[in-house]
């Protein structure tokens, strides 16, 4: 993951402290060549230019062409503001109410269903009693793969096989968690190939009928902008608290990582690296870009 990317911003910087004196030129031509960088790695232009002309003021304004080691002191510049545009703290999710629910969105295939037995497995570990509630209605073996899910890392899962109308599926299993002291309400929702209307109709009434405390929307970040353009779509309809990035394991590009937050205005909560129900971790800003640089 972001292997070319770490290479190139290697190559600017070493550029840099090869340079005996360093003047403007040098900084604008490594300013250049981390834009460049940035947009080789799927950063939408936008944002790698906004992000660019950052580190170029910063630079500036703190001196680098008079510092000790203006080399040293560049790689903390971009530091930052990678950091801080990855989000800078980093985000839990709210787990709020009684039961507090949780709704997943997202297409199909972004690996909702296998966030959704990650995320119960997370929660369980935190002592809390978990109910997984299959809400997609549409795919009979969506129903099947959270149940095979939901033995693996017991889990109790409700489902309704015969009940077409999602907002009724979710309401019965948030009642169902009530008598059954269930802490926590995950529910999976059904996920489309691409954007429609009737999904997003769909999803809405979902949210509108159980106001979770937490909304979140899962996406493949191999998909690079278009992951990024996807959560835009979301989120205009959603309004939701955060993202799942998934699939980041095989993302050798890192562009969804790096842009969704400052396109979106919502912060990446977590991040999956493998099929394995093991495989999820918050997402840290500072360690990402850490991990970027090096
Ligand atoms: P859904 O249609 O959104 O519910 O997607 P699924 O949860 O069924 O996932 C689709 C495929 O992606 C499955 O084969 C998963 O095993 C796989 N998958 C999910 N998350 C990850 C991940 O973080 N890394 C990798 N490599 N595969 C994943």
């Amino acid at each position: 993951m972001f292997d070319n990317l770490s290479t190139k911003l290697d190559r600017a910087f070493k550029t840099l402290k090869g340079q005996g004196s360093i003047t403007e030129i040098n900084v604008a031509s490594t300013v250049k060549e981390i834009r460049r960088a940035l947009v080789d790695a799927d950063v939408n232009y936008k944002v790698a230019k906004e992000v660019t002309d950052k580190i170029k003021d910063e630079a500036m304004g703190r001196d680098v062409l008079t510092a000790v080691s203006p080399g040293q002191l560049m790689v903390k510049i971009v530091y930052d503001e990678l950091t801080e545009l990855m989000g800078g703290e980093k985000k839990d999710i709210l787990i709020k109410g009684d039961p507090a629910v949780v709704l997943l969105s997202g297409l199909q295939g972004s690996g909702k269903t296998t966030f959704a037995g990650k995320l119960a497995s997370y929660i369980k570990k935190q002592n809390r009693t978990v109910l997984l509630v299959a809400c997609d209605v549409y795919r009979p073996a969506a129903i099947d793969q959270l149940k095979v899910l939901g033995e693996q890392i017991g889990v109790e899962v409700y489902a309704e096989t015969e009940n077409k109308n999602p907002v009724e599926i979710s309401q019965n299993a948030i009642e169902y968690a009530r008598k059954n002291n269930k802490k926590v309400v995950i529910i999976d929702t059904a996920g489309r190939l691409a954007v429609d209307e009737q999904m997003m109709r769909e999803i809405e009434a979902v949210k509108k009928a159980i106001n979770p405390s937490e909304t979140l929307f899962v996406v493949d970040s191999m998909t690079g902008q278009d992951a990024v353009n996807t959560a835009k779509t979301f989120n205009d309809r959603l309004n939701f608290d955060g993202v799942v990035l998934t699939k980041l394991d095989g993302d050798a590009r890192g562009g969804a990582a790096l842009s969704i937050r400052a396109v979106v205005e919502k912060p990446i909560k977590f991040i999956s690296t493998g099929e394995k129900m093991e495989a999820l971790d918050l997402f840290y800003p500072d360690r990402m870009a850490q991990r970027i640089l090096g």
